[in-house]
């Protein structure tokens, strides 16, 4: 099995090569598919199994890079892991020239504003300053069409349970949502049942 089967653009193909990877990992073969159709998936997976790539692939291959609103958010517990999202985004969207913005606590909120008025197209942030941002309307995501929750049990965890659902009624209404988590508790399962669509399962 190859990233060929994916049929993905090739500026893709190119950033996957750049970071030497050979095939998919387990999640990514399930997952991509699934993601690639437009359905929503919750995708039962640790880290170390190559998750965020299981996002972040789809995510690129429906960006439109004529437009400059934000049309991904990403939402993730820790500023390190926004960080190493953005990063990988980054990298394996390098031959697109996608713009990508973390924004998460501990960093200046002017700085991360004035960010925002230039060209960004997904957004990676933490659920306390994605919403501070929504709230100061710095931020709009009437436009996305892809939310990502990564360790959604984590975050609910971490108590961002109030969080999440207010980002998710103040998002387009027609998105993709992707839920990834190590384990899928009561918590992952209502806001699996209340924000997604029919979501297709897979697990590693
Ligand atoms: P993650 O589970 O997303 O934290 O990924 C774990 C590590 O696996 C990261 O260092 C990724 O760069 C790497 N990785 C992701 N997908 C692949 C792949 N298909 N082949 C090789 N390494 C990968």
């Amino acid at each position: 099995k190859s990233f060929e089967q994916f049929n993905l653009k090739p500026e893709i193909m190119q950033g996957i090569a750049d970071l030497y990877y050979k095939q998919p990992t387990p999640i990514q073969e399930q997952a991509i598919p699934l993601a690639l159709e437009g359905k929503d998936v919750l995708g039962q997976a640790q880290t170390g199994t190559g998750k965020t790539a299981a996002f972040v692939i789809p995510i690129l291959q429906k960006l439109d890079p004529n437009t400059s609103d934000v049309q991904a958010l990403v939402m993730t517990p820790t500023r390190e892991l926004a960080i190493q999202i953005t990063d990988d985004i980054a990298e394996l969207g390098k031959h697109l020239n996608v713009q990508v913005l973390s924004l998460h606590g501990g960093q200046d909120i002017m700085r991360q504003i004035s960010k925002l008025s230039g060209r960004i197209q997904i957004v990676v942030g933490t659920p306390g300053r994605i919403l501070d941002h929504l709230r100061r309307e710095t931020l709009h995501f009437g436009r996305i069409h892809t939310m990502v929750l990564d360790e959604a049990d984590k975050m609910l965890e971490m108590g961002f349970v109030q969080e999440v659902e207010e980002v998710f009624i103040q998002t387009a209404q027609k998105k993709q949502v992707l839920l990834f988590s190590a384990t899928v508790p009561d918590g992952v399962r209502k806001l699996s049942h209340n924000f997604m669509n029919q979501p297709q399962i897979v697990k590693v």
